[in-house]
């Protein structure tokens, strides 16, 4: 009643007594509003700056009157304003997420359409380095935000291309067994040590900070996934081997599964 904000946790729950624990989370709450809006409020002020910088360093690269070791400046500074806006909008990304803590919306999404998207992406990042190819595609759909399921299965396949040397393979697909589908991406990479799994979704932790820094990474990737999938209901479950390869898999409960979508029958009907 007076604005406080209590944690409430039910420890055990018998016949006769329920042990409760209640926790005043008033002030840390309120410092991680502050630290999200202000996140949020520099990421935004800082895009329109940053879009004009880039677009003035693309044309200071095209100029043909450059010679090489200008040309070489300038292409260093247009993709180190690329990468300060990868980062912006993922923080830009993560705050709106953070922000807004409902359930996501109940599109119906077609999966293939999501697949076949983040692995034209993923294409695009490897330069043809790397095989990715679609496996098996159930034909159920799901009921979400399109945009958001699209950009946490992006975030997967770039990571797959990044953490898997050239000439790798990586296999996406999407499986409806009993009650829950399962929407996977599998790689044949570097792989990840079982200390560092739990703790690849926080914000900014890598295992190697170099790699990813190399490799185009902002460390947002992994936190942005987490949140999307926390609005779906749906879970994520990395397994992975040190040498071997990752699979990621998004576990969709059947409340947010859709009865198979067959548009060519749809189409020809
Ligand atoms: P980044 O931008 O650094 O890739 P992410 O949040 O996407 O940030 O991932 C966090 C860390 O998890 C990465 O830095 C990397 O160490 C590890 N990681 C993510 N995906 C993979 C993968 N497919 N194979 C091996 N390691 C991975």
């Amino acid at each position: 009643p007076d604005g406080r904000v209590l944690e409430v946790r039910v420890i055990s729950a018998g016949k006769k007594y329920t042990v409760v624990v209640t926790r005043d989370i008033t002030e840390s709450k309120r410092i991680d509003d502050f630290r999200r809006d202000f996140v949020g409020n520099v990421s935004h002020e800082l895009r329109t700056p940053l879009t004009v910088i880039q677009g003035f360093l693309e044309l200071a690269t095209e100029n043909p009157n450059l010679n090489e070791e200008d040309r070489l400046h300038w292409e260093m500074m247009l993709e180190q304003a690329e990468r300060m806006r990868a980062l912006v909008d993922d923080l830009l990304a993560l705050s709106r997420l953070e922000q807004d803590a409902a359930p996501a919306s109940r599109e119906l999404i077609d999966v293939d359409e999501i697949l076949e998207e983040a692995a034209a992406e993923g294409r695009m990042i490897s330069g043809g380095a790397h095989e990715i190819k679609i496996a098996k595609v159930a034909s159920e759909g799901i009921l979400g935000d399109f945009k958001d399921m699209r950009s946490a299965v992006t975030n997967l396949v770039t990571n797959a291309v990044r953490y898997t040397p050239k000439d790798g393979k990586i296999e996406l697909s999407w499986e409806v067994k009993d009650d829950h589908g399962i929407l996977s991406v599998k790689d044949n990479g570097i792989g990840i040590a079982p200390e560092h799994i739990p703790r690849v979704t926080e914000r900014f932790y890598r295992v190697d900070k170099s790699r990813s820094r190399e490799t185009g990474g902002t460390g947002l990737g992994l936190a942005i996934v987490k949140h999307v999938l926390f609005r779906h209901q749906a879970q994520l479950q990395i397994e992975s081997e040190l040498g071997k390869g990752s699979t990621f898999k998004i576990i969709i409960s059947k409340a947010r599964l859709a009865p198979p979508i067959n548009s060519k029958d749809l189409l020809s009907g």
